[in-house]
């Protein structure tokens, strides 16, 4: 059994939709899609929350309206106007979408529950769309309202799934389903908590859930389908040489999709790590294309296999010579971090000084309030991060002395290797990056090609 999840882009019209159930017709197994929303749906939905929270209820009303016709369209091309109760059943959730637009209208305020109850409108559509699509193609295909297996705790906006509750009920509820049906369809992204509200695990969660679906029904593989032929050599918005790397293991793509690259949620692959589950990614716009498969074990170990960057980053200096050979520093700085939950990245240290890098868009005023009490404080802003991934890293031949040498005359503010063996990251400013991954792409990737 697989769990295959295509993205947004893979259900964008009626071609993309015909990729799709070729690519289903290939596979010789029962399955579970996991699908996102249409795309851009999630974002229209926010975009009307906003609207309707500053009170222009007309406009909120209106852009409801127009992704309502947008799917109602979607529905004719697919040949389906004839499916009044699908109509009806689209037709209802977006006026529930009016109904919670109008509560949020009224008190000029969205509170995040709301916004999950709003936005996970997006999943139950595109699948209820889907599943009657390929019903009217014959197939043997039932829609599954994921809420009844992913229960999560209530942080609304990035609800964290009950592992053991999905366990069990995706084995009550689920698993027997497969032996009646060749495809199961279900959501992705969304959840529900203990006492029924409605939750979303965080932007891009769907390969999130394609996972903890994977993990709950010990799949054979994970397939995550997208608009992109795989996990590449660097972002090819920046580098237009970028290449995909056919596999990668399970250490090198977390690095990965933590570091930055757009191909996978960062916590996506963590549920096929814990049972060892193959996870392909793939292109629905070009299924030939071989995508990049991950396994546990890296193939090519000791070979860098991409570069990744982040953006927005801050580096945070604390310095305090009346640290000099006294012990406890490094427990009262990251005690203050830890109360104020600012999540720390990357850290290099000295004997009176550590730095660290954190996101810019964190606010971290007060905490630099209380770290002043016994070291002064330095922040440079507009910094970026440049890992590069391999798995085995510190073996890979020369390399140290690779990077080095294509870097010079570009200041590095920070650097940190070794804790982890899978990669090199360092600091550079903003205006620094795009040039040093441009330098480090040709070195790693774009020499001794055939
Ligand atoms: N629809 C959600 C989003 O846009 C989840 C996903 O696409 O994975 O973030
Ligand atoms: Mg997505």
């Amino acid at each position: 059994m697989k769990v295959i999840k295509f993205g947004g882009t893979s259900l964008k019209d009626v071609a993309a939709i015909q990729n799709v159930i070729g690519i289903l017709d290939r596979n010789l197994q029962p399955c579970i899609v996991v699908l996102s929303a249409t795309a851009g749906t999630t974002n229209r939905f926010l975009e009307m929350i906003e609207l309707a929270a500053s009170g222009d209820k007309e406009r909120a009303f209106s852009l409801n309206r127009k992704l309502e016709k947008y799917h109602l369209e979607y529905i004719r091309q697919l040949g389906m106007y004839n499916n009044s109760e699908l109509k009806t059943e689209i037709k209802t959730l977006f006026s529930n979408v009016e109904t919670f637009l109008t509560g949020i209208f009224c008190i000029r305020e969205a509170i995040q529950r709301v916004c999950d109850a709003i936005v996970s409108n997006g999943e139950l559509i595109s699948t209820k769309i889907v599943a009657a699509y390929l019903k009217s193609q014959n197939k043997k295909c039932r829609w599954f309202d994921v809420r009844d297996i992913m229960i999560t705790d209530n942080q609304f906006g990035s609800a964290q799934p009950d592992i053991l509750q999905l366990q069990k009920r995706a084995d009550q509820k689920l698993k027997p389903l497969l032996s009646d049906y060749d495809i199961i369809v279900t959501q992705g992204f969304i959840g529900m908590t203990a006492q029924g509200l409605p939750t979303t695990l965080g932007r891009g969660g769907s390969d999130y859930t394609a996972s903890l679906i994977g993990e709950a029904l010990e799949a054979e593989s994970i397939e995550i389908w997208t608009d992109v032929s795989g996990v590449m050599t660097a972002d090819p918005r920046i580098i237009e040489s970028a290449y995909t790397q056919p596999d990668l293991s399970f250490k090198e793509a977390a690095e990965l999709a933590y570091f930055g690259a757009r191909v996978l949620h960062p916590s996506a692959i963590l549920p096929a790590i814990r049972k060892h589950i193959p996870v392909l990614v793939k292109n629905t716009l070009a299924p030939n294309d071989l995508g990049t498969e991950i396994t546990p074990e890296s193939k090519r170990p000791s070979v860098i296999k991409a570069i990744a960057f982040r953006k927005n980053i801050s580096i945070v200096t604390i310095e305090s010579s009346r640290m000099l050979m006294a012990y406890g520093f490094l427990e009262k700085i990251f005690d203050v971090f830890s109360r104020y939950k600012i999540s720390v990245d990357l850290v290099s240290t000295s004997e009176i000084s550590v730095s660290l890098t954190i996101d810019n868009n964190v606010s971290i005023n007060k905490a630099i309030k209380e770290l002043q009490d016994f070291s002064t404080v330095k922040v440079n802003q507009k910094m970026a991060i440049v890992s590069l991934v391999a798995e085995n890293i510190k073996d890979c031949p020369n390399f140290l002395c690779q990077v080095f040498q294509v870097l010079e005359g570009i200041s590095i503010e920070m650097i940190t290797f070794g804790a982890s063996n899978v990669n090199l990251s360092f600091v550079t400013k903003a205006n620094n990056l795009e040039k040093s991954v441009r330098l480090l792409h040709k070195v790693f990737f774009e020499q001794n090609e055939e």
